[in-house]
């Protein structure tokens, strides 16, 4: 299947997302992938990974994506995982390497939930639990900015200078939820959680879309039903949200006109299926 692509104000991301069968999704400009269920080689290239669960679909190609950069000299990638996986993947890791005779090169990091890790000088981010079938968390990437502080705004440019070389710290630095990808879960990923609800761009699993498995079933095997979404639409502050891992049970062409008729005018406009362009 050719790669999936979504752009928001400059910020551009793309991947495969199938539900049940395979989804990765990356950033460039952050050097960031969301899980490796699947392995376009671009990935490879991408040196911070964050894995919200073991499920091969989300996961298969980690072994592999470390080994390639092993074998290609490139920086020991971070791999980010749910702290509850450490231990196991540690041994699978191991295990891989006697297999191939040679020595991975990586960093294993365990996320605990509700904390800040820092990414880079001006990213960072945190994960918050999902409601899955096993161990997994949803992560929100944020952006620091810095910002004039409350009290200073109506002031002018040259009195803020005064203040400045006064030694008056005027502005302060904020973390700006830019991006939230859930992975599997319920919807309750969504509303227990304030500030995936108010990320930028919500990369949201909406497994189900009908009554050929209505909600009560989704909820059983871990998923979000289109219904829920619609149901709680006034939860949404997000200024995209980003549908992935449709079941294969729909025809990838079928799913744009599904989700749409079920949309209130209030999310119109916000949502966008995870697709190939030829289906969208
Ligand atoms: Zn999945
Ligand atoms: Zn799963």
């Amino acid at each position: 299947m050719s790669p999936s692509r979504f752009s928001h104000k400059g910020l551009h991301c793309e991947g495969i997302s199938e539900g049940g069968i395979r989804t990765s999704l990356i950033v460039p400009t952050w050097r960031l992938m969301f899980d490796i269920g699947v392995l376009p080689i671009d990935t490879i290239r991408i040196e911070n990974l964050l894995l919200t669960h073991g499920h091969l679909d989300h996961s298969i190609g980690v072994p592999y994506y470390i080994s390639q950069r092993s074998l290609q000299n490139l920086k020991p990638p971070n791999v980010y995982l749910p702290d509850r996986i450490y231990e196991t993947y540690k041994k699978i890791l191991s295990e891989y390497e006697i297999l191939e005779g040679f020595q991975y090169r990586y960093n294993l990091h365990p996320v605990t939930e509700k904390k800040m890790f820092d990414l880079s000088g001006h990213l960072s981010f945190q994960a918050f639990p999902t409601h899955h079938r096993v161990p997994s968390l949803g992560y929100t990437i944020y952006e620091k900015t810095k910002k004039l502080k409350k009290e200073y705004i109506d002031l002018e440019k040259s009195e803020l200078i005064r203040l400045k070389e006064n030694g008056v710290l005027v502005s302060e630095t904020r973390s700006v939820p830019m991006m939230s990808f859930s992975g599997d879960t319920r919807i309750e990923y969504v509303l227990e959680n304030e500030d995936v609800r108010n990320s930028k761009i919500l990369v949201l699993e909406c497994t189900y879309l009908d009554s050929s498995r209505d909600v009560k079933r989704a909820r059983e095997w871990g998923h979000i039903h289109l219904d829920e979404i619609v149901n709680h639409a006034d939860e949404f502050e997000n200024e995209k949200i980003v549908l992935i891992h449709f079941s294969k049970r729909y025809h990838p062409k079928k799913i744009p006109a599904m989700v749409e008729e079920k949309l209130p005018d209030s999310l119109k406009g916000r949502v966008h299926c995870f697709l190939p362009d030829r289906f969208l």
